[in-house]
């Protein structure tokens, strides 16, 4: 199936029957129900619901659309631990819920393997070389027969805290208290031919852009650096996809990245603002910094404007989940409703959504006694 194309009520064909198939797989639709034979099927009601409750369950977003984020996850739920072997592939990570049970069954015996992401990375498997060692079997870091049969002999003994959750707020402590030498990568949403939600005369992409060069101006004043990951133009073409934008912030081995967005809704009286962190509620997983970073950000934004407070809350879209830092989405108001579109039309309220957001910035480095009253930290006192 094309990655490209997207499948919703009302469409037929083989594509649709392979969705219906992989539905079934997972008890959401009836197998024996193919109305026209295996190579073909409609996308009716039936699989409509079931696509909108694999979504609520998988953290994505809910339309009943199957497009390449839902195809993707239809494809990586349908694997057991113990059904294929698995390894360190560096080019194109292995993703399943096999990937996540060994995952979770590694954290939960010590092993320090990240966070539960079903992305079998560099950590996983070097966490899966040491219960290696620990068991004698063959430290190769494929999770193959011997390493199945180990693990299933192995009485689960939860061991106490979350080595994921110590680790990465301990990589905040060290971090130490000020911005200076942080590296934070602002990721103006959209770009190229993409111009995003569209709202009046105003249009997601050059919004979004501007208040990235804001926020870096910002940034740079406190001693830290900030890269963005796109720049201006509105070249032919598509812009960074969302894997991409990981890759830079990985390969830059940033310490935080913030992804900027408007949202759109027909209905123009949705409105406010709403901040994303990693999270898989399928998994029982979400990052602990980066919830931590999505509710600062969410607090300074509603304590510093008069946006409606959508709050935080997990998801996971491959930009939250394969970053290696701390990152959050901001969607930053509705360009579909005329309070919020007036409001970033304005150059000085986004002036104030760039000095919340550098304040969110410097609050997670800030130690608990050091922290000032929200919407009350000034970008002068945030200099190291
Ligand atoms: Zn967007």
């Amino acid at each position: 199936m094309s990655s490209e194309r997207t499948f919703r009520r009302g469409d037929q064909g083989p594509a649709v029957a392979e969705i219906r198939s992989k539905l079934a797989v997972l008890g959401l639709v009836p197998d024996e129900e193919r109305p026209q034979g295996p190579l073909s099927a409609v996308f009716d009601d039936l699989t409509d619901r079931a696509v909108r409750a694999f979504q609520q369950e998988r953290g994505i977003r809910v339309d009943g659309i199957v497009g390449p984020t839902t195809y993707h996850a239809l494809d990586e739920a349908r694997w057991r631990l113990g059904d294929r072997i698995l390894f360190y592939v560096p080019a194109r990570l292995m993703a399943g819920d096999d990937v996540a049970a060994l995952q979770q069954r590694l954290l939960d015996m010590g092993f320090d393997c990240g966070r539960v992401d079903g992305l079998f990375g560099v950590e996983t498997e070097q966490s899966l070389r040491e219960f290696q060692r620990n068991v004698g079997v063959v430290a190769d870091g494929t999770c193959g027969p011997a390493t199945f049969k180990a693990l299933n002999q192995l009485t689960r003994t939860v061991v106490g805290g979350a080595p994921h959750a110590m680790r990465e707020s301990e990589a905040i402590n060290r971090a130490g208290p000020t911005l200076a030498g942080k590296l934070v990568i602002v990721d103006p949403g959209h770009g190229g031919s993409d111009h995003g939600v569209a709202g009046g005369p105003l249009h997601e992409d050059d919004l979004m852009y501007d208040l990235a060069s804001r926020v870096e101006g910002r940034l740079t004043a406190t001693g830290s650096s900030a890269f963005l990951t796109r720049g201006p133009d509105r070249q032919e073409g598509s812009g960074p996809s969302d894997a991409d934008r990981a890759g830079f912030a990985n390969a830059a081995g940033a310490d935080l990245l913030i992804s900027l967005h408007v949202e759109g809704h027909p209905n123009p009286a949705a409105s406010g603002a709403t901040t994303y962190f990693y999270g898989n509620d399928r998994y029982g997983h979400h990052s602990a910094m980066g919830l931590r970073f999505a509710s600062l950000v969410q607090r300074e934004i509603c304590a510093r404007t008069d946006l409606v407070d959508c709050r935080s809350h997990p998801m996971n879209w491959d930009l939250l989940r394969r970053t290696r830092m701390p990152a959050v989405r901001i969607e930053t108001g509705y360009l579909t409703n005329p309070g919020d579109a007036a409001r970033l039309g304005d150059p000085a309220f986004r002036d104030v959504l760039a000095e919340a957001i550098v304040a969110a910035v410097q609050r997670l480095y800030l130690p608990p006694d050091q922290d000032a009253e929200t919407g009350f930290l000034r970008i002068p006192e945030l200099r190291a």
